[in-house]
């Protein structure tokens, strides 16, 4: 695909940059490239109340159709619209779990009142996501979930039992996606269900997970007897594993231009520090700095092609299952071009026990870019038996 640099175009990139300028300012002007990877925790508050400005603008969930709330953008204006977003030093998205994983996948799969009950909370930055997938004993073999979905005749409502660990920002949201086994005899990926369950009830607790950065992006929750009803389970009870990997899809959309643009200015940052500190006149530096700068071009000349030809359901086209191991394996890379530029400054703190350089923030948590979200070697995997149509490693009954 090819942004087209048509007037419309143009005038729409114009569009964005100018409400950006006029509005990331005053008391949003703190959150300015805040927020992002290694960052979520900053300036919380703040940021929600970014996601309401944005709803007043019209720029939340832009590529949603219109009839719930969105503007039916263009893949190319949503491709504008994040460059400007991330040019602008918008800050990291609040609301990103519900407005490209939950709020597509409700669309593409939810009934009429799912729809009318979750869309809009997501389209005004009122209401937040969880992703729960991860469990201890799945996460890259996530069919192995074991935690328990039993509808309770008498209350006329599910209950929801069992553990997930990892989920980025519970703490701060209002509802979870879940997946849980509706059928108690099942294995592998055939009797699961998707479920849209709320937070705030007695049968669920968060608990913080410290990270190697001190802070606390994510989190196990437990689920005791947690009460949803009839109507939020998306398609039928067995049909889980459908719409979790549909959802898995939507992960590989839009945004990841966005945050090609975040990359880049960190590759900046970098550079720049590379100048000041002399490391830019050793060759080797050099070298990698091109390389670094070759690769993020390699980056969105595939996010175009992956873009161009996706999909409505979520599902992956051959482009798209190499995206998340390049792009990782790419910024873990640069976190480590970032601690050698900085050199021996790298190894020192300014204050105990926490407190990171921007960079040394995002050379932490670049080791954790390889693991979610699919690791390396499942990727592997994906691009090995699914691209490329090599025999399946074997999997245990019922994968
Ligand atoms: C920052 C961060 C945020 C996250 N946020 C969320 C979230 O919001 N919600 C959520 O549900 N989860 C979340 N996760 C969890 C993430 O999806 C899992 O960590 C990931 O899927 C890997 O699972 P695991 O940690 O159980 O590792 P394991 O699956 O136990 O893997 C351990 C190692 O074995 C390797 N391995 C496993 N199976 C194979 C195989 N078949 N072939 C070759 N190698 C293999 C893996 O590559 C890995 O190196 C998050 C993780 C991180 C780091």
């Amino acid at each position: 695909m090819k942004l087209s640099g048509s007037s419309a175009d143009e005038q729409f990139r114009r569009e964005v940059a100018d409400w950006l300028h006029a509005n990331l300012c005053g008391e949003f002007e703190v959150i300015r490239g805040r927020g992002g990877p290694g960052d979520e925790h900053m300036f919380v508050e703040e940021r929600k109340a970014w996601e309401r400005k944005l709803y007043e603008g019209g720029w939340t969930c832009i590529g949603w159709p219109r009839a719930y709330g969105g503007r039916a953008a263009t893949i190319g204006q949503q491709v504008i619209f994040n460059e400007e977003y991330a040019r602008a030093g918008g800050p990291g998205r609040m609301g990103h779990i519900g407005e490209t994983l939950t709020g597509p996948t409700v669309i593409a799969f939810g009934s009429d009142e799912q729809k009318a009950r979750y869309l809009p909370g997501i389209l005004r930055g009122e209401e937040f996501w969880c992703q729960g997938y991860s469990e201890p004993g799945a996460g890259s073999d996530l069919a192995n979930v074991r935690t328990r979905a039993v509808f309770d005749e008498e209350s006329d409502r599910w209950q929801i039992t069992g553990q997930k660990v990892w989920t980025s920002l519970a703490h701060e949201s209002q509802f979870c996606f879940v997946i849980a086994r509706t059928d108690p005899h099942s294995s592998g990926h055939r009797g699961l269900g998707f479920f849209l369950v709320a937070m705030d009830q007695p049968g669920v607790t968060v608990r913080p997970i410290e990270q190697l950065t001190g802070t606390s992006e994510f989190n196990e929750v437990f689920f005791d007897g947690a009460s949803c009803g009839t109507g939020d389970i998306v398609g039928e009870p067995g049909e889980g594993w459908k719409v979790a990997m549909a959802l898995l899809g939507f992960e590989r959309g839009v945004s990841t231009l966005g945050q090609q643009m975040l990359f880049s200015n960190e590759l900046d940052e970098i550079i720049r520090v590379a100048r000041a500190n002399g490391s830019a006149s050793d060759p080797v530096i050099r070298q990698r700095i091109a390389d670094a700068h070759v690769g993020l071009r390699i980056m969105r000349a595939n996010s175009m092609r992956m873009l161009s030809g996706g999909a409505d359901d979520g599902s992956l086209q051959r482009e798209a299952m190499i995206y998340k191991l390049y792009w990782a394996t790419w910024h873990r890379n640069l976190g480590k071009l970032a601690m050698d530029v900085l050199g021996a400054e790298s190894e020192i703190l300014e204050g105990a026990p926490y407190t990171l350089s921007r960079l040394q923030s995002m050379y932490l948590f670049s080791r954790a870019d390889t693991i979610y979200g699919g690791t390396n070697q499942i990727q592997r995997n994906i691009i090995a038996e699914r691209a490329l149509g090599m025999p399946r490693e074997p999997r245990g009954e019922g994968s």
